[in-house]
C-alpha cells in the first residue's frame, strides 16, 4: 500500500492530496547556489535576459535576507553555512555540524526520514564537498572527506547524486585516493544502493523498482563545468539529476525533502571567473525553473545561497540593452565592467582573451583564491511555508522554516 505505484511525474490530483504529516508541506526542496551573491544574481540577470528582465529564481513570491556568519568567524565558509541550514544552529568554521559546544543537533534530512518521507542529495560537486555533506554526515574539519564517505554509504538517503568517486576508492584502484585500502563503492552495493557513473545509468534508473536506493557518482573529482561538459557526454546535467531526483523521491506518498546544491558557482567565483560563474548560475537558475514546472502545490521551494565569494560587481553604465558577450568586453572608457574585491585576476594580464572562461576578470588585491564575503544572501520561496520567508533573520531560520513546513 505505501509503495502502491505512483507514477511519476504526480498527477495533478495527487498534487493537491494532503499531505499526511500535520504540517503543510508534503515536500521540501533546499536549493543552495554555493557563492551566488546578490551582485552575482544581478550580473547573470543582464548577461541572459538583460538588466530589466527577469532569472527563473527571482520569479519566487517570498523574499528575505538572512546573515551567514558562522559560530566563530564574521565570515563563514560553505561548511559552517551548511550546517545551519541542516540543524537551524550555528557551527565553527569549517565544522560540519558539530556545535563549538560539541553537540550534534539532529539533521532536517534526518527529522524528515523519521517522519516517513524520502530524502535526497544532488550536487554537481563532489559528495564529500561541504555542502551535501552538511545534510548527511558530521565531522570538526570538513577536510576529513575520507572520514565522511563511510558516513554517505552507511545514511538513510534514498537518492545521493554528485561526484567525488576518488574518495570512495582504494589508492590501488583507479581514480581512487583511499590510504585505507577500503572499496565503498562496493560496500554501497552490498547496503543495496543501485551504483550509478554514467547519464545513461542515470536516465535507465527511472526503470528501477520503487524503493531502490541511488548513489550516482558520475566523476573522479567535482562534476564539470557548463562549457567544459561539451566533450563530456556521460556527465549528467544538473538539471537532469534534480528531475531524476524528484521522480525517484516523489514516489513515496508521505513526500520528501532534497538538497540541490548548485556547487561550481563558488568553484569558478575563487578563481575569479567571471564568465563561469555566470554560467553555472544560469544553468542552477534553469534547474530551479524545470523544478517550479514539476514540484506539485504541496512542495516548499527554498532557493539561498551559502555565502558570497569575491566581492563581485557588474559596475559602470553600460546601456539597458547590453548583455551576453558585451558585458565581458573591455570598455574604452571604463574598462571592464565586471571585477571582484579579491583573488588571483589581481595579477593577470589583460591581454588574453576576454571570452576564454578562463579568463579572470579584475581583482582590488591578489589572493591566490578570492575570498568569501559577509554579505548577506538572498532567500527566495513558494508553496507551503514561505510565507514565512521575509525580513532579514539569520541563516539557522531556513532550517525552522522547513521543519515548520514539514510539520516536524
Ligand atoms: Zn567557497
Amino acid at each position: 500500500m505505501l509503495m502502491a505505484a505512483l507514477c511519476s511525474p504526480l498527477s495533478a490530483a495527487e498534487k493537491v492530496q494532503s499531505p499526511e504529516a500535520p504540517g503543510k508541506a508534503r515536500n521540501v526542496i533546499l536549493f543552495i547556489g554555493d557563492g551566488l551573491g546578490i551582485n552575482m544574481l544581478s550580473a547573470a540577470r543582464a548577461y541572459s535576459v538583460g538588466a530589466d528582465g527577469r532569472l527563473q529564481m527571482e520569479q519566487l513570491p517570498h523574499m528575505a535576507l538572512a546573515h551567514t556568519c558562522a559560530e566563530d568567524k564574521a565570515v563563514t565558509d560553505s561548511a559552517s553555512s551548511a550546517s545551519s541550514l541542516a540543524t537551524g544552529f550555528k557551527v565553527p568554521y569549517r565544522s560540519l555540524n558539530i556545535r563549538g559546544n560539541g553537540n550534534r543537533p539532529a539533521l532536517i534530512s534526518e527529522l524528515a526520514h523519521k517522519s516517513g518521507r524520502s530524502v535526497g542529495i544532488v550536487t554537481n560537486t563532489r559528495l564529500t564537498d561541504a555542502t551535501p555533506a552538511a545534510f548527511y554526515g558530521d565531522t570538526k574539519n570538513r577536510y576529513n572527506e575520507v572520514e565522511l564517505v563511510p558516513q554517505l554509504v552507511e545514511s538513510h538517503f534514498d537518492v545521493i547524486l554528485g561526484g567525488g568517486l576518488a574518495w570512495f576508492l582504494p589508492k590501488t584502484t583507479p581514480p581512487g585516493i583511499r590510504e585505507d585500502g577500503q572499496d565503498y563503492l562496493a560496500k554501497a552495493r552490498v547496503k543495496g544502493w543501485a551504483i550509478l557513473q554514467t547519464r545513461d545509468d542515470l536516465k535507465k534508473s527511472e526503470q528501477l523498482p520503487a524503493g531502490s536506493r541511488l548513489l550516482g557518482v558520475f566523476t573522479t573529482d567535482d562534476m564539470s563545468y557548463v562549457d567544459e561538459r561539451k566533450g563530456r557526454p556521460a556527465e549528467p546535467p544538473l538539471t537532469e539529476m534534480t528531475l531524476a531526483a524528484i521522480h525517484r523521491l516523489s514516489k513515496n506518498p508521505k513526500g520528501y525533502f532534497l538538497m540541490v546544491e548548485g556547487g561550481m558557482i563558488d568553484k569558478a567565483e575563487h578563481k575569479n571567473w567571471a564568465l563561469r560563474s555566470i554560467m553555472e548560475t544560469l544553468e542552477f537558475d534553469q534547474t530551479i525553473g524545470a523544478v517550479l514546472r514539476e514540484a506539485g502545490k504541496d512542495t516548499l521551494v527554498i532557493v539561498t545561497a551559502d555565502h558570497e565569494t569575491g566581492g563581485f560587481a557588474l559596475s559602470g553604465s553600460p546601456p539597458l540593452s547590453s548583455h551576453g558577450n558585451e558585458l565581458l568586453a573591455r570598455q574604452p572608457d571604463q574598462g571592464f565592467l565586471m571585477g571582484w574585491t579579491s583573488g588571483p585576476g589581481a595579477l593577470q594580464k589583460q591581454s588574453v582573451d576576454f571570452l576564454d572562461p578562463n579568463f579572470r576578470q579584475p581583482a582590488a588585491h591578489y589572493t591566490s583564491s578570492a575570498l568569501h564575503t559577509a554579505n548577506d544572501v538572498f532567500v527566495a520561496a513558494t508553496g507551503p511555508g514561505s510565507e514565512d520567508v521575509h525580513g532579514f533573520f539569520d541563516n539557522t531560520e531556513i532550517f525552522r522554516i522547513m521543519k515548520r513546513a514539514l510539520g516536524l
